[in-house]
């Protein structure tokens, strides 16, 4: 079987096809977006071909294709894209019509990843915690997502875990988990360490590391004490997000993903630490395991989502 899957995001667009069981068979992207959608959705749809003559099939091969849109979906309708301006396009209408195959649009990429993960090996209740540039999440209730009532439920983003030195959120609050702890707010505070810290700064040179989140966590597995605290300090906002959500939520496990996660083994003993402060006691001892997906997640969500439709339709 071939899934055809389409990360649309503001900044590029990955178009991947995979088998049955997620596995990523071919993948390419672009950089940056059209100003005009249906050139954009054009070259998706180029690119597309080009995965297909990779495999050495057609596009007329793939079952089924899911979209990961680059900004709010109701019923297939992509009614706006923040990041590039497109508003009201029918994104599966638009892509069946250059393409033939039946094709869904998911809600989100942290919604469409969460049931990656649960379709991945048939786990029908977890909570999912997404943390890269953002923070997001979801919660799968017997295989689905719970999406609210107005579809943002799982906003453990924007739960406050920082009330004495809160930084500025982009929802418009204060010492939110996304501001805090976010992969780009770590990379904000190592940034801000290593200008008044020559020597740590140093560090990241004389090792060629970037100077974010990703480097930080370079040096604290090398023992490095002041990264060890900067992921301490994040391990502790997320540990106290994460203790929100047991309490709330108490779900049998939870699922870590986003770049983030990549750091999670150093994470862990600090949101353990505030987990047993800041839960009831049977809410507590729950399994926070790394996503199984990987960095493609989004990608393998938007398939798995496509798969369900297309199982619902030919039984
Ligand atoms: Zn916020």
């Amino acid at each position: 079987m071939y899934i055809g899957s389409i990360d649309m995001g503001g900044s590029k667009t990955i178009v991947a096809v995979l088998d049955e069981s997620f596995r990523i068979l071919t993948q390419t992207r672009f950089e940056g977006h059209e100003k005009d959608w249906r050139i954009h959705f054009d070259r998706t749809v180029g690119l597309l071909r080009e995965c297909c003559d990779t495999l050495n099939i057609t596009i007329q091969d793939l079952d089924c294709l899911g979209v990961i849109p680059p900004g709010m979906v109701e019923n297939g309708i992509l009614l706006l894209a923040p990041a590039t301006g497109w508003r009201n396009v029918d994104m599966c209408g638009e892509f069946f019509a250059r393409t033939k195959i039946p094709c869904i649009a998911t809600d989100c990429d942290v919604n469409a990843s969460a049931i990656g993960e649960a379709d991945l090996d048939g786990i029908d209740d977890f909570f999912w915690m997404n943390i890269s540039n953002g923070i997001g999440a979801a919660i799968i209730l017997d295989g689905e997502n719970y999406p609210g009532a107005n579809g943002v439920s799982g906003e453990i983003g924007h739960v406050k875990v920082e009330y004495d030195h809160p930084r500025p959120c982009p929802c418009g609050q204060q010492g939110c988990t996304e501001a805090m702890a976010s992969g780009a707010a770590i990379g904000r505070r190592v940034q801000e360490t290593a200008e008044t810290d020559p020597g740590f700064r140093r560090k990241f040179e004389e090792k060629g590391l970037p100077v974010n989140a990703y480097g930080a966590s370079v040096l604290a597995r090398e023992g490095d004490k002041t990264a060890c605290a900067l992921i301490a300090e994040a391990g502790k906002y997320i540990g106290r997000a994460v203790a929100i959500a047991l309490n709330v939520v108490n779900p049998p496990r939870v699922f870590v993903g986003g770049g983030v996660s990549q750091s999670l083994d150093l994470l862990l003993p600090y949101i353990r630490e505030e987990i047993e402060k800041g839960t009831v006691e049977f809410a507590r001892n729950v399994p926070i395991e790394q996503s199984r997906l990987g960095y493609y997640a989004a990608l393998k969500g938007a398939a798995a989502i496509a798969l369900r439709a297309w199982k619902k339709k030919n039984g």
